[in-house]
């Protein structure tokens, strides 16, 4: 073992991984274990976008509060609850109309707005001399309406924005067709988010940083953790598929399964899975150069190295219910609107995919120490922002295992907040 010890990171996402290389830079020895393969879970569909404190405002809000019920009706919503869903999403669901506030939703955008601060700069240090960095573009990110009326009902979120030091540009229809020349007459207006990177596959770019950490001198290994073992106040083994596996320090950063290992650590979390979905046209180059978001209906598209992905919805029907990918084409037939002249080769391949964001219900993650364990530490539920969070928060957490000041106050993310 080295001289700073030994961290067991559970999750080969992209949280885990970028968590993995911090540590292992800081002169940790590493091993990360996962059932599947890097990168093959949530952190392989999203929408690639690699987003600064322009993105700090929670989802709950009193807007959709007042469209919840409607939402509850309409399967083709942008959020829906499955009916079947809604009684063990209950406990959930309250604090995510208590986060919705005005207040509330004020306070948690500046706590949000201070972990946001630096994620870019987190990314880039991350991926330096890497392959990674040959995946990552920056060219901002335009997120574009259909109608006047949505744009101005996003102008309170825009001016709190503003007021928190973020970089936004406001533009009409035609500016920002001069900026985006792909965008069809359909879209009346857009914010501009020039501090935004992305990534023009997330699933090679979460490969590209395990394969940093095994470069670095980490381990990743395939199998399922089933147990954990903890006395004295310190975890000290974890049962695996794989055998028993002896613990010095444990982060678990096991995305939407995470509660279920808190779980095993007699720790209640109030972690549940938003499921989004995403359709690739292979081969397809729509010529978008940004990417898009669709103020609206708040889904993604993005030009990647493999095609045209169109990826958003939030459906809430746990994590094991099987996927309904008619949510995926409802993205496809309202994206293709925004775009002039979107027509993919007949003979395109075009795949589905569903994913788990795992989300607790003030969109805050859980990020820190856990209390009564002494060697153990939480990062996972970073809900929408988990790819453009990774670094960031990889970083903070390899503070706290090193025992350093994080730089950051972490009351707001402290895992146990709703079970005190
Ligand atoms: C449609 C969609 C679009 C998105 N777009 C964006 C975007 O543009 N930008 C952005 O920042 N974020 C985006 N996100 C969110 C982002 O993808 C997630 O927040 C992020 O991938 C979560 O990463 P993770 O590492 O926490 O989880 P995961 O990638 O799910 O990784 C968790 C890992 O833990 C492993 N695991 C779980 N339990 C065990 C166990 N018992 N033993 C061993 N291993 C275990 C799993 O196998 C899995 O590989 C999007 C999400 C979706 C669904």
């Amino acid at each position: 073992m080295g001289e700073r010890g030994h961290v067991t990171v559970i999750g080969a996402g992209v949280v885990g991984v970028a968590t993995a290389l911090c540590l292992v830079r800081d002169g940790f020895d590493v091993t990360v274990i996962d059932r599947d393969g890097p990168g093959e879970n949530c952190s392989f569909g999203n929408a690639g976008m690699i987003c600064d404190t322009s993105s700090a405002m929670p989802l709950p809000s009193s807007k959709v509060v007042r469209d919840l019920p409607r939402m509850l009706m309409d399967r083709k919503s942008s959020l829906h609850i499955r009916w079947s869903y809604l009684p063990a999403l209950m406990p959930w669901l309250l604090v995510f109309l208590k986060s919705a506030g005005a207040r509330q939703r004020l306070h948690n955008a500046r706590v949000f707005h201070a972990l946001l601060d630096g994620a870019v700069e987190s990314w880039e240090r991350l991926v330096d001399g890497t392959q990674g960095a040959a995946l990552i573009r920056k060219r901002g990110l335009a997120i574009v309406y259909e109608t006047e009326g949505g744009f101005v009902s996003a102008a309170a979120d825009r001016a709190i924005l503003r007021e928190l030091g973020a970089e936004l540009a406001e533009l009409n229809g035609a500016e920002v067709r001069q900026s985006e020349p792909q965008l069809s007459d359909a879209v009346a207006a857009a914010t501009f988010l020039p501090g935004v990177n992305h990534t023009v596959n997330p699933y090679r770019l979460t490969r590209a940083v395990a394969d940093s950490v095994v470069a670095a001198g980490g381990v990743v290994e395939t199998a399922t953790v089933t147990g954990i073992e903890v006395s004295d106040g310190r975890v000290r083994t974890l049962r695996t598929t794989a055998g028993e596996r002896k613990v010095d320090r444990l982060v678990v950063s096991a995305g939407a399964w995470s509660g279920r290992l808190a779980k095993m650590l007699g720790i209640r979390v109030l972690l549940d899975t938003e499921r989004g979905y995403h359709t690739v046209f292979h081969g397809t180059d729509s010529g978008l150069r940004l990417p898009l978001i669709h103020g609206e209906q708040g889904f993604g598209m993005n030009q990647m190295d493999e095609g045209l992905r169109i990826a958003g919805s939030v459906e809430m029907a746990g994590i094991d219910a099987p996927a309904d990918y008619a949510r995926a084409d409802i993205l496809v037939e309202r994206g293709r609107g925004l775009l002039r002249d979107f027509e993919p080769e007949p003979s395109a391949r075009i795949t589905r995919w569903m994913g788990r964001r795992p989300t607790l219900p003030d969109y805050l993650p859980a990020l820190g120490e856990v209390d009564g364990l002494a060697n153990t530490w939480f990062n996972f539920g970073h809900q929408h922002l988990g790819l453009t969070l990774a670094a960031r928060s990889g970083e903070v957490t390899a503070n706290l295992v090193a025992g350093r000041d994080p730089g950051l106050d972490l009351g707001a993310f402290r895992p146990d907040r709703f079970h005190r």
